[in-house]
């Protein structure tokens, strides 16, 4: 007997067809469809989908949800978007492999401002150990992408130098491991310590070898290097070209500071394109952008781990440097809003902008941060409008973007995306701003980010795929989540349907946990 039939609705497979109307039928953890009348069908339940859209799961291919899903595996601000994939180890930041527990503890404190710190029993060393900590334990399924930055610490350090002959084959060890282990590829986040030590050549020399694993390269990219506009995607496509890694661009956007507009960022991805390149790019609908408050800190303040940027934070000496060189990344203190205190006694500043806790705190903005940084131990995510809205258009309707929500769930004023970034696009730049067709919006959503992961039965509605699936109101879905109330629910995403079980069921979360942690599909090194 069948589990679930799904009838009436609008189905769109995915790959960008226009929907058709049919039943989807789920048989263990894989869907059948069918056409016609399936009345003669024997089923446990029916969903009547009458005047809803029955899509593919959503994949989200920029996901900081690593930790946050461990200590709340419902995971509900995404699944409630429809999100039933999340590819998390992004920006070169993933929590395996490490060589130590103690190794393990120094990354999570370093980078708590962008992935959090949840109280959670660290009980892994190895890839194959981690990726089982959220198999069937949590709400989503997880496709994990190695990060650099564990590469970098296990085989050099935190420390900013090159690394020797050795430590690059021991890189590639560690690297080989983790793919072996399921990793979909190699990440960087080339603002982050200890990653962002890596040169070009490190990171061809380790591409190379995500190339011969069949893998993809997916980057942050140097965003301060050249001419801090086109020089740090060109250094991506340039790893490309040199490894022969596909290269997915994570989220790309034209910043307020670049000095030029869209066109040219795009044109080099078209160019890459036209020589022959595999080059993709995500990015968001929203002209927010946040990590952790630490990035606005100098190199020499960060370039040995968190023990040393504490100590500097601390220090009478450094705080006088510190107030010089600490700027709001091409902001103002007034657009930067601070998220994720755990102190009771800072609760009082989520959501305020750095002037405005510098004011209530009687402070210089650099002392404020140095000092909530010290009470906090580097915790304190922000978010800021880092991104020309004038251009979100052209990234958004181009024929290379797929979604990448770039979420924060931290803080109790985490940015709007982390609640809304789906609903945005189906409900605003489909339904109302009609920038995209409702099949292609769905495509870059399913099958386009299934297609760069290389997951082969995800993605699309075929028969025999996965089930995996979404059941939406395209008249009614909506992201509800705005700049000053960011964590409000979406509404319009009616059932979400994971590996077969219902999770979201008429709107509401039922508990259940079927994710599974995905593994890159083997392949045949080449010699
Ligand atoms: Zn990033």
């Amino acid at each position: 007997m069948l589990n679930l039939l799904i009838k009436n609705g609008l189905i769109l497979d995915g790959c960008g067809n226009p929907g058709f109307f049919g039943t989807v039928a789920v048989e263990g953890d894989s869907i059948h469809i069918l056409r016609g009348d399936a009345s003669d069908l024997r089923t446990k339940r029916t969903i009547d989908a009458t005047g809803k859209v029955v899509s593919p799961g959503f994949i989200d291919v920029h996901s900081h949800s690593a930790l946050t899903i461990l200590a709340d595996p419902r995971h509900e601000p995404k699944v409630h978007q429809g999100v039933t994939t999340e590819l998390i180890g992004i920006d070169g930041n993933s929590y395996a492999p490490f060589p130590s527990e103690k190794e393990f503890r120094r990354f999570l404190r370093y980078n708590s401002g962008l992935d959090g710190d949840p109280d959670v029993k660290v009980s892994w060393s190895s890839v194959s150990d981690y990726l089982a900590m959220y198999d069937k334990k949590v709400a989503v399924n997880i496709a994990y992408i190695v990060g650099n930055s564990p590469l970098r610490i296990g085989a050099v350090g935190w420390q900013k130098k090159q690394a020797t002959k050795a430590q690059l084959q021991n890189m590639k060890a560690l690297l080989r491991e983790a793919m072996e282990d399921g990793a979909f590829g190699m990440s960087t986040g080339l603002d982050y310590p200890p990653g962002r030590f890596a040169d070009t050549d490190e990171l061809v020399a380790l591409s190379g070898e995500v190339t011969r694993l069949g893998g993809f390269y997916h980057t942050h990219s140097r965003y301060w290097y050249g001419d801090r506009y086109l020089d740090p995607f060109k250094e991506a496509i340039e790893i490309g070209r040199r490894s022969g890694v596909p290269v997915h661009i994570t989220h790309m956007f034209r910043r307020v500071t670049n000095p030029g507009g869209a066109r040219p960022i795009l044109g080099l991805v078209e160019s890459a394109r036209d020589e022959g390149l595999d080059v993709t790019f995500d990015c968001f609908p929203y002209a927010y952008g946040g990590t952790r408050i630490i990035i606005v800190f100098p190199e020499w303040a960060q370039n040995e781990g968190p023990e040393k940027l504490l100590d500097v934070l601390r220090s009478p000496d450094a705080r006088e440097r510190l107030r010089n060189e600490v700027k709001p990344r091409g902001l103002t203190w007034d657009e930067m809003w601070l998220t994720y205190f755990k102190r009771p006694k800072n609760k009082k500043y989520e959501g305020k902008s750095v002037s405005q806790v510098a004011e209530m705190r009687k402070q210089h903005p650099v002392d404020a941060l140095c000092d909530l940084l010290v009470e906090e131990e580097l915790r304190v995510s922000y978010f800021a409008a880092v991104i020309d809205p004038l251009t979100i258009n052209d990234f958004v309707t181009h024929p290379l973007f797929m979604v990448g929500s770039d979420a924060l769930l931290l803080g109790d004023f985490p940015p709007p995306m982390a609640y809304g970034c789906y609903p945005v696009i189906l409900g605003e730049i489909v339904r109302e701003e009609k920038k995209l067709s409702l099949p292609d919006a769905v495509r870059r959503m399913t099958s386009y980010p299934a297609q760069r992961l290389g997951l082969r039965d995800r993605g699309v509605l075929r028969d025999g795929m996965k089930a995996d699936l979404v059941v939406f109101d395209p008249r009614t879905i909506k992201a509800n989540a705005a700049r000053s109330n960011t964590r409000q629910r979406s509404t319009g995403v009616e059932y979400v349907v994971i590996n077969g079980q219902v999770v979201i069921d008429n709107g509401q979360h039922t508990g259940a946990l079927p994710g599974r942690a995905l593994k890159r599909g083997r392949v045949s090194a080449r010699p």
